[in-house]
């Protein structure tokens, strides 16, 4: 068969088709596939067509789609998409194969041989991501994503294998599980119909969104579907009283245009009866007028000669063509009130602007020789390119899938300008906040006030087309979290983001090194710790990391000095009932216990109680329990404190605080300033209070007074208090 092949349309013998016709089956494909590539392109390379054509069949040969259609006739459909947007014979031989190295034996090595690597690079862009080495299907499915943005930048036809494919396996969907289903066709609405939209490929993208919502809300889809089906004889007469006054004065002005009337697509009438809150009956702009003629001028023309026909809608005038949405539409837009009132949508374009509305990027390749279409490429691509550093940026995939939903989820554009008369397209929604990102990074970060029409308004603002916004940056201004709230581009989210990270990150690493290094000081390591290794313990990256973690509470600085000096305590600290400090006269050999309700330390008031069996317990004189004994005065003993060393005492302190930035290490420096130091800590945090224990080493009650002085001192300690049980007994 193969050598039989013509090599294109010129040399295409009449019969050829024929035969392939004749032949049936499975070469019926190829032949359709064909003369849909012929129709556009008689340049079309069909030699290579019909490898790539036997290529696939062979390798994907006993493959069955969940229809129950050979897995063949997903190929040819995705290739013949491709063809019926007019793209060259590369594309479409890359859409014939573009499931071979996912789902055969072959390798990217194979179809690089046979096809050239052109080819093979446009089928890796489509290719998922390999499963094993993701721990879950939302992290492989954002990497996917972020591979094939990659690839984009490399080949943008990348996008168009990849809208086909979708197309086709929307269409085929019901065959698939209702779970399946459901998450596919979410997908679908969420990424790739905004991704059809953002390339301009507005025919796919309807496509695309009325599918998903046949399978996300199909009562709704049904009931739309009939409602359309049943207004349309009604919606044809009315435009056809519409259109007989213009095409009148359209023939006295000698002026060629065509008009058709304008299908909306079923997903855009669901939002706009979500977004309304109202009723396909009343949802009047269901009538749309496209008037399609030959100059630019033209168009001009004839929208004033439709503002004298019908008045206009104030406020709904559009001019995409002195100023293209960024997805590169043209055309003027109006709204005017038509026969018995009612309002009529009307579109104005070129032939040529139509044919880039309906296929976007897709124009580029069809008409390759025409040298305004690179240009149009150059700004898709400077899209992309932007997408590309902000994902990069991005710490995680769940963070990267938002930033991606972000970005595409905001079709609608106004156009603003700054004080120098500069252009500068923002989503629906915009605030002067994504306005000073989109001018600078560093004006994004220091905006501290914004001027609309020279007058003050607050930086949430929303921001409408034509005004002129003026930033006014501070030094000092920093962004705040508030503001992720308030900006609708993934640009100034991403900025923001980061921003707040790095400096919460580096205050962390701050407050975590200062506190680190004061408990240290208290036990004089013999060797400076090697706290690289001690993070890697911990399961850090570094001693950075392990600073972070301290100072925002991650890990506690007790447990990181008690592995670096786990033996090595300035002094020897004891549990108060292992001491034996203590003289009562006329007594030798007493065992002897501290009260653990009170926990005192030398300097305190005490006072011993007679246990019977168990010796001599020490209580403070102002412990409650001695209050309650008090009545049996015989079970008393005095006692005096009788130190032969300084060892230390721990005691606990408990400290509520108004909550802020470097709290924790201006305790951990007042306590470190009387000379103790603090054995552990913990923090706990309710709203603003946060309330820490600290167990610290203290020789007597005056260091202990004086530890509390100064913490009582610090700005936003409301209380600090000795706790008298220990916490854990
Ligand atoms: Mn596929």
């Amino acid at each position: 068969m193969t050598e039989t092949i013509p090599t294109s349309f010129a040399d295409l013998p009449n019969t050829y088709l024929d035969e392939l016709v004749e032949q049936g089956g499975d070469e019926l494909r190829l032949s359709m596939l064909l003369i849909e590539v012929s129709s556009c392109n008689d340049q079309a390379d069909f030699e290579l067509l019909s490898r790539a054509y036997y290529f696939a069949k062979e390798h994907h040969e006993g493959q069955i789609r969940k229809s129950g259609e050979p897995f063949l006739a997903h190929c040819v459909e995705v290739a013949r998409l491709l063809a019926q947007l007019g793209l060259d014979h590369t594309t479409v031989a890359a859409g014939l194969l573009h499931d071979v190295v996912e789902d055969t034996p072959a390798t990217h090595e194979e179809v690089a041989k046979q096809f050239g690597e052109e080819t093979a690079e446009l089928i890796a862009g489509v290719t998922k991501i390999d499963q094993i080495t993701y721990e879950s299907r939302e992290v492989r499915q954002a990497e996917t994503y972020r591979k094939m943005l990659l690839s984009m930048v490399k080949d943008i036809r990348v996008i168009l294998i990849k809208l086909a494919d979708r197309l086709h396996n929307m269409r085929t969907l019901q065959y698939l599980s209702p779970q399946s289903r459901e998450r596919t066709a979410r997908e679908t609405l969420e990424v790739y119909a905004p991704l059809a939209h953002r390339f301009g490929l507005a025919r796919i993208r309807w496509q695309l969104e009325d599918q998903s919502l046949k399978f996300l809300e199909p009562k709704i889809y049904q009931a739309l579907r009939e409602s359309v089906a049943m207004t349309r004889q009604e919606r044809e007469d009315y435009i056809k009283e519409f259109k007989v006054p213009i095409e009148e004065c359209l023939r006295d002005n000698g002026i060629k245009a065509e008009f058709a009337s304008r299908a909306k697509n079923f997903y855009s009438i669901y939002n706009k009866m979500k977004a309304r809150g109202k009723p396909f009956e009343e949802i009047y702009d269901l009538l749309a007028i496209r008037i399609i003629t030959g100059t630019v001028r033209e168009c001009y023309d004839i929208l004033g000669l439709i503002h004298d026909i019908y008045k206009a809608i104030p406020g709904r005038f559009k001019d995409y063509i002195s100023t293209p949405k960024s997805n590169m539409y043209r055309s003027l837009h109006t709204s005017v009130f038509g026969p018995k009132g009612q309002y009529v949508e009307v579109q104005i374009r070129t032939a040529q602007m139509h044919h880039t509305a309906e296929i976007g990027i897709a124009a580029h390749w069809r008409y390759k020789s025409n040298d305004t279409a690179p240009s149009d490429l150059n700004q898709h691509m400077s899209w992309l390119h932007q997408v590309i550093d902000w994902q990069q940026e991005a710490r995680d995939s769940v963070e990267f899938m938002e930033n991606l939903k972000t970005e595409l989820a905001s079709p609608d554009e106004i156009f603003v300008f700054t004080p120098k008369g500069h252009l500068h397209q923002l989503p629906k929604g915009a605030t002067p906040i994504d306005f000073a990102f989109a001018i600078h990074t560093d004006i994004g970060i220091h905006c501290a006030t914004a001027k609309v029409n020279d007058r003050v308004v607050p930086l949430s603002a929303t921001l409408n087309s034509g005004e002129t916004v003026e930033i006014v940056t501070a030094p000092q201004q920093k962004p705040k979290l508030a503001w992720l709230d308030q900006v609708k581009t993934a640009k100034a989210r991403q900025a923001i983001r980061r921003w707040l990270r790095e400096e919460q990150y580096d205050h962390n690493v701050r407050l975590g090194k200062e506190a680190l290094d004061r408990g240290l000081r208290s036990y004089r390591p013999a060797d400076p710790p090697d706290l690289n290794a001690v993070a890697e313990e911990f399961g850090f990256r570094d001693a950075e990391h392990l600073y972070a973690a301290l100072g925002n509470g991650d890990l506690s600085i007790g447990k990181v000095i008690s592995r670096i000096a786990p033996l090595k305590p300035m002094r020897r600290a004891i549990r108060p009932q292992d001491r034996r400090d203590i003289r009562i006269q006329g007594m030798q050999n007493l065992m002897i216990r501290f009260g653990k309700c009170c926990g005192p330390i030398p300097g305190d008031e005490i006072v011993g109680l007679v246990t019977r069996g168990r010796g001599v317990t020490v209580h403070r004189t102002d412990c409650p329990n001695i209050g309650r004994i008090s009545a049996e005065p015989d079970r008393l003993l005095t006692v005096e404190w009788e130190l032969e060393d300084e060892s230390a005492f721990t005691v606990q302190l408990r400290t509520r605080s108004w909550d802020r930035t470097y709290l924790l290490a201006d305790i951990a420096k007042a306590i470190g300033d009387v000379g103790s130091n603090i054995r552990d800590s913990t923090t706990r945090t309710d709203g603003h209070i946060a309330e820490q224990d600290f167990w610290i080493d203290v020789v007597d009650n005056q260091q202990l007074r004086q530890a509390i002085d100064q913490i009582e001192q610090i700005e936003g300690v409301l209380k600090v208090l000795r706790v008298d049980e220990p916490a854990n007994s």
